[in-house]
């Protein structure tokens, strides 16, 4: 899915108190992309991967997913979208506690009436090393493997398109490591499009595309090669 964000801008608050947390940011996202973002903390980054995903909406701007503008869509149809369409790793994690690790995965088909097929399962689960742990709840599991469980719920529904906030901000650097290993395999696999945030220079370095944001504006970095 081609993804075209038209002058989004996200302003909190009111009067003297306005913060403009993003400013006309415009940007195009093909298919099978794979976009870094980086900034100062504040800078704007998780507004703009909210406004993306439809998470969250902007003061003004459009956002068209292959031609669909998705704000004007009734909150039901984005949720629907959102959940068909769209995969979300947050930094922490956000299993919910009283499930285990395999009803977290499953919970976006049960919310569309859907059951998982067992092949996939399996493959995601093995891929992601989580296999021996699905019978856990999440505070029975390290950090890494709490993300692991985490991508596998963002993946379960074969998104186009993973959002991923600072997926390694809570993990030691070998467990961040070996799940930014993991999120880079499955794009190269997939094709699936892939926008992550991040403060780790190497990790951006990794994208095809870096984008940085310095208070709410967007820009991007032309590597050496393409200038
Ligand atoms: P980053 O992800 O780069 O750390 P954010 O997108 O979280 O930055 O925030 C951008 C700016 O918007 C910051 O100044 C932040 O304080 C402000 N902001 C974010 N969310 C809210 C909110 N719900 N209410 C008021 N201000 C907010």
């Amino acid at each position: 899915m081609k993804i075209s964000a038209e002058n989004l801008t996200k302003t909190y608050g009111k009067g003297d108190g306005q913060v403009y947390a993003l400013r006309n940011v415009s940007l195009e996202i093909n298919p099978g992309d794979f976009i870094s973002i980086m900034g100062p903390s504040g800078s704007g980054k998780s507004t703009l991967l909210h406004l993306l995903s439809g998470l969250d909406k902007p003061s003004s701007g459009q956002l068209n997913y292959d031609g669909i503008d998705i704000y004007s869509l009734s909150d039901k149809k984005l949720a629907a979208f959102r959940r068909r369409k769209i995969g979300f790793v947050f930094q922490q994690f956000n299993l919910l506690p009283p499930l285990d690790a395999l009803e977290n995965i499953c919970m976006p088909l049960l919310l569309d009436k859907r059951q998982p097929d067992a092949d996939y399962l399996n493959r995601l689960c093995g891929l992601l090393g989580i296999a021996d742990r699905l019978r856990h709840l999440p505070h029975e599991l390290s950090g890494g493997q709490k993300q692991r469980v985490a991508i596998a719920r963002a993946l379960i529904t074969q998104p186009e398109v993973i959002f991923a906030d600072e997926p390694t901000g809570n993990l030691d650097s070998q467990s961040g490591g070996e799940v930014m290993a993991l999120l880079r395999q499955i794009h190269q696999q997939t094709g699936q499009t892939l926008v992550i945030i991040t403060h780790d220079p190497q990790i951006a370095g990794l994208a095809q595309r870096r984008l940085q944001i310095i208070d709410g504006q967007l820009s991007e970095q032309i590597s050496v090669q393409e200038a």
